[in-house]
């Protein structure tokens, strides 16, 4: 199934709550969320005014919390499913495990470091050839990375604008506790596998397992 192209806030306004795919752009008023707090669509604002208040099935809550949280992190349907699968077969509470798995890929990880403003930007950063773990590039955003293992934008990039304008924002990494972020070296290790208490995100991953498992 092909990559999502389109607008990245539609996503937001589709699934009603900020997202944060657009980096500096969601802490501003320009936000379309904090603008047009209704769904796109030609209907979205009608529907929106009436209430907007169908109650909603439990199947379309299940749908609707796996859209939100597909989107979060970036991925295709497959590869949301390929994660899920995988994290089942892990110990564990299952939907603790996918979240998890969503935060060792690599591109989460970088911008959890605070090295870009979205995890678009970090895709593209790892796409382009400029992050290495444990000093080898590695360009797959999907790439597991496991605790201890150093990642690090390499430094032909640190000088790039996006990578700069992060850095100076960057607060992120440090309040996390499982991260070790070193902002003047643009690098940091997974210390270890977060708890799902310190992952910041308001993801109802048990509705995802239970949509997951009809
Ligand atoms: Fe979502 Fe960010 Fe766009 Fe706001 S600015 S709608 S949070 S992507």
């Amino acid at each position: 199934m092909a990559r999502y192209s389109g607008p990245a806030c539609r996503l937001c306004r589709r699934e009603g709550t900020k997202l944060f795919l657009k980096g500096t752009r969601c802490f501003t008023e320009k936000c379309a969320v904090e603008r047009r707090g209704y769904p796109p669509g030609q209907h979205g604002a009608a529907v929106s005014g009436k209430g907007g208040g169908r109650k909603m099935s439990e199947y379309a809550k299940q749908l609707r919390e796996k859209q939100k949280v597909k989107r979060i992190y970036g991925l295709n349907e497959q590869q949301f499913r390929n994660t899920f699968e995988a994290a089942t077969h892990e110990p564990g509470v299952k939907g603790t495990n996918l979240l998890i798995a969503l935060e060792s890929r690599l591109d989460n990880l970088v911008y959890r470091m605070g090295f870009t403003t979205s995890r678009r930007g970090a895709r593209q950063l790892v796409r382009h050839g400029h992050v290495e773990v444990n000093g080898r590039r590695v360009d797959i955003p999907s790439y597991h990375v496991e605790p201890g293992q150093e990642v690090r934008v390499a430094s032909s990039a640190r000088e790039m604008v996006p990578v700069k304008v992060a850095q100076e924002m960057a607060t992120r990494g440090s309040s996390l506790t499982w991260l070790s972020v070193d902002n003047q070296k643009c690098a940091g290790r997974m210390t270890m596998r977060p708890t799902r208490d310190a992952i910041p995100t308001n993801a109802q991953e048990q509705l995802i397992v239970e949509l997951y498992s009809k």
